[in-house]
């Protein structure tokens, strides 16, 4: 059985602890790899390690710290084959999938950003009369840690890595202990690309010890993190009277407002990709479905109809549209809230039980799931289920639609599905959600700021945020007669 080991300061290390957790296989259920256990001591030995590593790297030009990520984009791409069967192992999700967005994504985060830097710049504040100048400075923040969730593992995971890297930090970063194979992965094609020792160090285990080590630690100055709305609360509680810089990238209970103008066919389409993609584990799928009126017994028909056409199968098979849940105990979770559907005020249209895959009897497969609703306060509406779960319910005008979609704690991302473009631009900027798509889903140009509102998260990733966040700015003045 192979064992995934921990990087750090160049090499590739066993926990102190010489303790290992399990790795599963979504897929069958079988325990297929050992994760390091890994403990405060490991963390430590990693943040002296970036700690060393900070004064050079911090240093180098951005022409070296950008071809460095330039090397590790294109071996993420050479290895695509490798990380996508992997990455599918690991998570459940088709392998299809991690083919056409995970690992290319991956590869893209490490390309944007090496070319990103070097059109990151500063300003300069002539202060007219006085014959001065105040400009401004972005520094790098030393050691900063990167904790991302299961769900979309290298995808996330890169997203923070590479910002991080590329403007000059040294990172202790932890990926989630339920999908850690192609962080690890991630190491070797790092140490290969030549990325010099103790510049990015990468810690398996438990959140609650190797992650709350990361974000106890006091040399550790800033935290990009995305995972629950929870476990977001209680990193800003940890790190907050240590005056980390925080980035929290948490949960998200999205609204798909369905107009009757709208093109049916494409959001017909793009509403079952929307709903079920990745088993409905992305943070941006629409859970609440909402439909005028008008269009409300049609649209249940057709979509229940596409709905329980969708494949449901081991992630290597080409027939398979919705895989393997992450885990039992997470399968256990979004099975709880199909069981107590009614008792929730639910009626279950299509879906609603576990799946036995043949060959693979052990795996964690559910069918994709409607339930129609009829109030949007039942706690269908307002937990995050996060899996292939979602809520149908008719709304009659413009304005009760924006009330259900505001009528929820989360504001991460929404769909509007409309042509009459001054409904767009109403809607669009009342909704509360840092993302709002109008006839599509998941569009993002990498230079877009990406975050939520409310519990949906704080700070903004993405582009030129992204640079921003992993830099401090100072500004500086030299006197005026330095100038003459
Ligand atoms: P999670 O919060 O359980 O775990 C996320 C990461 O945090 C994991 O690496 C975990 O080990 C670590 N962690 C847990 N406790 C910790 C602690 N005390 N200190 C430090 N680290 C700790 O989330 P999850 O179950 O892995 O992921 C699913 C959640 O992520 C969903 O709520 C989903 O909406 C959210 N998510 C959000 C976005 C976004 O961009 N907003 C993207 C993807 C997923």
């Amino acid at each position: 059985m192979q064992n995934i080991l921990n990087y750090i300061n160049g090499e590739f290390l066993e926990p102190q602890s010489q303790e290992w957790l399990d790795n599963y296989e979504p897929s069958s259920g079988k325990v297929y790899s050992k994760i390091p256990n890994s403990d405060e001591r490991d963390i430590a030995l990693a943040v002296k390690a970036a700690e060393n590593a900070f004064p050079n790297w911090s240093k180098t030009t951005i022409e070296e710290r950008s071809s460095i990520l330039q090397r590790i984009s294109e071996s993420i791409l050479e290895n695509l084959e490798i990380l996508v069967i992997a990455e599918a192992k690991d998570n459940g999700k088709p392998e299809s999938l991690a083919r056409a967005v995970d690992i290319p994504r991956a590869a893209s985060n490490f390309k944007f950003f090496s070319q990103a830097i070097t059109q990151f710049s500063t300003n300069a504040h002539e202060s007219v009369g006085l014959n001065a100048v105040n400009y401004t400075l972005r520094k790098p923040l030393g050691v900063v840690g990167c904790i991302s969730p299961w769900n979309l593992p290298l995808y996330l995971f890169t997203w923070k890595i590479a910002p991080a890297l590329v403007s000059g930090n040294c990172v202790v970063a932890k990926p989630s202990e339920v999908t850690p194979m192609t962080a690890y992965l991630l190491s070797n094609i790092c140490h290969n690309a030549g990325l010099p020792k103790g510049v990015l160090n990468i810690v398996h285990g438990l959140g609650t010890t190797t992650g709350q080590a990361i974000i106890e630690h006091p040399n550790v100055k800033a935290i990009s993190f995305t995972g629950g709305t929870a476990t977001g609360e209680h990193i800003a509680r940890t790190a907050a009277p240590m005056f980390k810089k925080l980035s929290l990238e948490l949960g998200g209970k999205n609204p798909n407002l369905i107009f009757a103008d709208c093109d049916y066919d494409r959001m017909l389409e793009t509403t079952v990709r929307s709903s079920f993609a990745n088993q409905g584990q992305i943070c941006l799928c629409g859970s609440r479905i909402f439909v005028e009126a008008s269009i409300y017994d049609k649209f249940k028909t057709d979509f229940v109809n596409k709905v329980s056409q969708l494949n449901v199968g081991h992630p290597s098979s080409k027939d398979t549209n919705v895989g393997a849940l992450v885990s039992k105990p997470h399968l256990e979770k979004v099975f709880s809230y199909i069981e107590k559907a009614e008792t929730y005020g639910g009626k279950i249209l299509t879906g609603g039980n576990k799946v036995t895959v043949k060959g693979y009897e052990d795996g964690y497969y559910l069918e994709p799931t409607v339930i129609e609703v009829s109030s949007n306060d039942c706690k269908l509406n307002q937990e995050e289920i996060f899996g292939p779960v979602v809520t149908l319910m008719p709304f009659k005008t413009e304005e009760e639609a924006l009330q259900l979609a505001n009528g929820v704690r989360y504001g991460l991302a929404a769909t509007i599905w409309t042509n009459n473009l001054n409904r767009t631009m109403r809607l669009s900027s009342e909704i509360e959600a840092g993302i709002v798509w109008v006839n599509t889903w998941m569009m993002r140009d990498l230079r877009t700021p990406f975050g939520g509102m409310k519990d949906s998260g704080v700070g903004r990733e993405g582009g030129f945020e992204a640079l921003r966040f992993f830099t401090c700015l100072l500004y500086t003045s030299p006197s005026p007669r330095d100038l003459s």
